[in-house]
Order: C-alpha cells, then structure tokens, then sequence
C-alpha cells in the first residue's frame, strides 16, 4: 500500500481518483497531495468547467455517475432538485461540474473524518524524479516527496497545424484555446464579421453554438476534410445490441481494420439503426484495441479515426437541432478541405484549402482550431510531459497516443514499469484507446485506487 499519494491535475480524472481513495477504509490513514494547477474551480476542468447552458453533456444523465459503486451518483444529484429530470437527458454541463465539486467537498469531509490528511494544493507541478522507493515532486523552488504519483493532466496543450505561420499565431486572429475565447467572448467589440474554425467534431458544434449566440452578426464557416457533422443520440435511449457476440468474437479473430470495417458494415445493415451496434463494442474497444498490432492501430489513425470518432462521440439530439438551425440561417456554412496553410494577409488570416485535388483559400478575421483532443508526448510544450520526456522517466507513444503504459496506468520508461508512477485519462490512450470519457474514468479510478491501497 501506498500511504503518501500525489494526484497531479485538476479535473474530473483527479477528483474521481480522490473521491475513490477517501471512500475506502485502508488500514492506515493516507497523507494525499491534491496539485490542482492553475485550475480556477477544481474538479470541472476544462470539460465541466463552462457556464453556459448551450453545452450539453454527450451522455445521457444515468451513465455520469463520477463512482462505478455508485451507478445512479449524478442522477441522484440532479434529481435532487428536480425529480422530473429522467435518465436518458442530456444536461447542461455546467450542473455535471455542481455534481464534481459536491463529491469532492463530501470526499474531503468523509477524508477528514477518517484521519486522512488531504491537502489540495493550487499549484503545478513542474518537474518530476520517480525513483524505485519514491517519488520528488517539483514546484518553484519547493520539492515535495511522496510514496506514489498519480499524472491526471487531461488533454495536453493544442499546438498549431502544420502550415499555420508564426504571423498567423502572433496576430492573435488564430486561437488554439477555445475556451479561453469562449470566456473573454461578449467583451469582445466589436466582434469579428467572419469567423473560420477548424475541425467538425463535438467540440466544434459547442464552440459555433455560442459564438453564433453571442455574435448574431458574425459568418461563420466550418472546414473539415469531409465536412461532416458529428452523428447524434436518438431522442429515445436504445440499449446496446445483446446479439453482438458473434460479431465481436470476429473481430478477435481477424485484429485487421480492413476486415473491422467490413464485419461492422455487415453487422450495421442488419439493424434498423446502426447505433445500438457501435454501443455494443464499448465494453470490448480496449481489448480489440490491444489485440491490433501498431501498423494497423497506425492504419486505424489514418483512415478511420475520423469516422469512428463521428458515431462514437456523438451530440444530443437538441444540439443537432441548434446547429441544423443555424446553418438553415445561414449564419453557418460547412466546407470540406485539408488546411494546407494560415497567413496573415492585410490583418485578416488567409487559409488555403486542398480538397479534391483543387486548392482554394478562404478569408476570415478570426480562425479556431477545434481538432480535437493532443495527447502527442513526443512534441508538446507541456512542462512537465517535456520534462519527464526529455529524462527519459516516461517513453512515448510510437503514435502521439500518450505515454507508454500497462493497462492499469503503470507509466513505462524503456523496457520496464515504474512501481509508484501512473497515470489516468488521456495520456492512456495508446494503451486503452477509450480513455477520455467519464465511464472510462470512473473504472480507471476504481482500478487504481484498489492498485494504490493494495487491495
Ligand atoms: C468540451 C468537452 C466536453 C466533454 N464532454 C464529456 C461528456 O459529456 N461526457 C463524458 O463522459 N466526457 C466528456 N468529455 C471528456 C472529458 O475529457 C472527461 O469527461 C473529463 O473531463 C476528463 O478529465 P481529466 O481530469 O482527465 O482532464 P481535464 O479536465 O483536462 O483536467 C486536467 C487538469 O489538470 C491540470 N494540469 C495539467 N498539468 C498539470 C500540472 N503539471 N500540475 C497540476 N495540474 C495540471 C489542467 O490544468 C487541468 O485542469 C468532454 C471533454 C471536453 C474537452
């Protein structure tokens, strides 16, 4: 047992990985350091840190639960204060991060109650020496020792496409934060008359819900490769298919993305809706994950992801209303194309776009990169990811999927484990694949805190 944690990162990953531990009776009371960054309210994160009513979580209520013991936690919460909420809404995000602080709060009590000594500390950690007894945590000038480090920084810092120039980034007019610009927006004045953003996935419907809110007035143009919106959730929830068995047990037996494509096409035309099918892999996607070898994750990146991610990752169906009516207004136009290069040309930013073959540019005051979620080790500017790299205490993933480690969150360096360094969330991703979403999370919690206490 480890009785001296660190938990590093201030969202939802840490705060379901605090509420865990606090929960559980080990034999001694734990000593847990809680750096929470430069985080304004702990436990939201970037995710569940918004005020706005527009952004809608994209799992219906009763699956949100922060605790696997605890299956109905949010919808208790929620119908706490109103009982007609039902399972299967779709809540505004903001009541999710309601929902996190009053678990950590409990969580603190409970911990303070049983002897534990828990310190939240509003800093990050910048550096970090895991050794075979121990790990040196660093901040400033200050070190800190602990028996076990827990990394749950969430997704790592955007960093521009390629083709974007550094006048483009300078100018400020190309934003790789949105939701710093989602926060400063209504002050802006006066707002830009074109905007572009970059990508189509769910984070950019959020992004073009509000903007559009806020600024009536402004264009906005949308490019993605295959100018696709994300799939929606049907109104009515639908169970996952009972009669996949066959279909996964196919899919073990041929680890091929080609032959996976096929199986689920077949397995798709055979239902009324295709959704129940694609649901019914989520208990198995880590264990095909695993099974694939790298060329063919490889292959998967290239040629799929994308489609994957648009009916995996789906919108609530009022959402899909929202960004249907906007472009019915014509406030919002789609386009496909590969984004070959951002200028700045005459203060305005200048994309060029490739698409079938043919080049065409596209002006706009503002540009908004939404390409979803870094977890690209091996080149991002996050100071403490560039450390730990840089001294070889964590090895990368060969495809920017995180860092390398075993399936219950042991970071790699070379060809061994850390006994007392993990990680939870999205720097997990080259090793589960689905390691971003709170039903993975809360399981990755559980799974830890039993590693950690030795149970
Ligand atoms: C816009 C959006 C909407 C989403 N909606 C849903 C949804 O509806 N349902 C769902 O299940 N999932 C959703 N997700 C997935 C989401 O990633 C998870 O649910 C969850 O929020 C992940 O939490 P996290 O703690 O891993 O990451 P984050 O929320 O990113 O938190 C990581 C925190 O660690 C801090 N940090 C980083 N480095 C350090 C350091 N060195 N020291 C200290 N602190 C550090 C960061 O500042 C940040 O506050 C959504 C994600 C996004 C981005």
């Amino acid at each position: 047992m480890f009785r001296r944690v660190a938990i590093i990162g201030g969202g939802a990953a840490a705060a379901t990985l605090l509420g865990e531990l606090l929960e559980r009776q080990p034999a001694q009371p734990l000593h847990l350091d809680w750096y929470t960054g430069a985080a304004a309210a702990p436990a939201r994160g970037v995710a569940y840190g918004t005020t706005s009513d527009r952004h809608l979580l994209n799992v219906r209520a009763a699956s949100m639960s922060m605790f696997t013991g605890k299956p109905r936690g949010f919808l208790d919460f929620v119908q706490r204060d109103d009982p007609a909420i039902a399972g299967t809404d779709f809540l505004p995000r903001r009541r999710y991060g309601d929902y996190l602080e009053a678990e950590v709060a409990r969580a603190l009590e409970h911990g303070k109650a049983h002897g534990h000594d828990v310190n939240v500390i509003p800093f990050a950690i910048d550096a970090l020496v895991p050794e075979n007894d121990g790990v040196t945590l660093i901040h400033g000038e200050e070190s800190h020792r602990a028996d076990a480090a827990v990394l749950a920084l969430g997704a790592l810092p955007p960093q521009p496409l390629p083709g974007v120039s550094s006048a483009a980034i300078e100018s400020a007019r190309y934003v790789m934060d949105p939701w710093q610009l989602l926060a400063g927006a209504a002050d802006l004045h006066p707002p830009p008359r074109k905007v572009a953003v970059i990508g189509l996935g769910l984070t950019a419907v959020d992004v073009l819900l509000e903007l559009a809110a806020q600024w009536p007035q402004t264009e906005f143009v949308a490019v993605s490769r295959h100018g696709l919106l994300p799939e929606a959730h049907l109104h009515k929830a639908a169970a996952p298919a009972d009669d996949s068995a066959e279909l996964i047990a196919s899919m073990h037996d041929a680890p091929e993305i080609h032959r996976w494509l096929h199986l689920l096409r077949e397995a798709c035309s055979q239902e009324t809706d295709w959704r129940p099918v694609i649901d019914s892999l989520r208990p198995h996607t880590t264990s095909l994950w695993q099974e694939l070898p790298l060329e063919q994750r490889a292959r998967f990146l290239r040629h799929a992801r994308w489609a994957w991610e648009r009916v995996r990752h789906r919108m609530p169906p009022q959402v899909l209303d929202s960004i249907t009516a906007l472009e019915r207004s014509g406030q919002l136009q789609r386009q496909c194309g590969r984004v070959q290069s951002v200028e700045l040309v005459n203060e305005a930013l200048q994309l060029t776009l490739v698409h079938a073959g043919e080049t065409r540019t596209l002006g706009a005051d503002l540009v908004i990169q939404t390409v979803g979620l870094d977890t690209d080790v091996r080149r991002t500017r996050h100071r403490l990811v560039q450390q730990l790299q840089t001294n070889a205490h964590i090895t990368a993933d060969p495809l920017g999927l995180g860092a390398q480690a075993d399936a219950t969150g042991h970071l790699r360096h070379g060809d061994s484990s850390w006994p007392n360094l993990f990680a939870i969330g999205s720097l997990l991703r080259g090793t589960l694949w689905e390691s971003t979403a709170m039903p993975e999370i809360r399981q990755q919690a559980r799974n830890l805190a039993d590693r950690l206490l030795g149970d």
